[in-house]
């Protein structure tokens, strides 16, 4: 059977209190063996251990993510480097990045440039949420020179700034946004990227594919990606999966 990792699913949060056990549960049966789950702020890091650390597909990466950067205290950042050495199971520092949306601008580039020099120290890859900040972050990541590279997190721009990220040792996570017609120009990107440089993704709950706006997204939607993705490429299916399975392990220590 094709395995799928699902390289960035929120899975500790609220919204999948009641289903959680059941959506482990059709995971294992769907194939996808492997979840990487990000952490947002101090606040829920225990929390993600605590709801899914008995999956053992379960993957975590620890950090501070923009739309909670208003709390966000300097000490945070000495609990993170803990929790990134000391945990078990932990593939990356992230989920970490700059949001245009979100006001202090100024601390938001505090805060990535700190955990972003963190992820050297510890040798660990990062998770890179953007929104309208591509700008911002490609000048930060020429600058810091990631030793571990990383994944841009819900890819979303033109072949040539995928080809800027690349060329900084980073992936393109893939997923909802491709199923959207609209999205021409990520669509056509995401067809002649190198196929060694694409993992796939959910960011359920948020993110649901077109066709199922309204609805909380599932990390089981990982293979309607995959499915799209196929449709996007030239490649085999069986190559393409195995490619992008291949992708992850290059860039996780699962
Ligand atoms: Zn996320």
């Amino acid at each position: 059977m094709v395995k799928f990792t699902d390289s960035h699913c929120h899975l500790d949060f609220a919204d999948f209190d009641q289903s959680r056990p059941t959506l482990i549960h059709q995971l294992t049966q769907s194939g996808i063996g492997r979840i990487i789950i990000p952490g947002v702020s101090a606040k829920h890091w225990q929390r993600q251990l605590d709801t899914c650390g008995s999956f053992s597909g379960c993957y975590f990466g620890f950090g501070i993510h923009p739309w909670w950067i208003n709390n966000a205290r300097q000490d945070d950042l000495t609990k993170l480097e803990r929790y990134l050495s000391t945990k078990s199971r932990v593939v990356a520092l992230g989920e970490i990045g700059l949001d245009a949306h979100i006001d202090d601008m100024d601390k938001q580039i505090r805060f990535f440039e700190q955990q972003l020099s963190l992820a050297n120290t510890l040798a660990l890859p990062v998770l890179i949420h953007h929104r309208q900040t591509h700008h911002l972050i490609i000048p930060i990541l020429k600058q810091m020179r990631l030793t571990h590279g990383g994944v841009i997190h819900a890819f979303s721009g033109s072949y040539q700034q995928a080809k800027q990220y690349l060329g900084l040792g980073f992936k393109l996570g893939i997923g909802g946004v491709i199923t959207y017609e609209r999205a021409k120009k990520t669509r056509h990107a995401v067809a002649k990227l190198p196929l060694d440089s694409l993992v796939l993704e959910t960011d359920a709950p948020s993110m649901p594919l077109q066709g199922q706006q309204g609805q909380a997204n599932s990390p089981t939607n990982v293979v309607k990606v995959f499915q799209h993705l196929c449709d996007l490429r030239e490649e085999p299916p069986t190559k393409i999966a195995a490619q992008i399975e291949q992708n992850c392990e290059q860039l996780f220590t699962f």
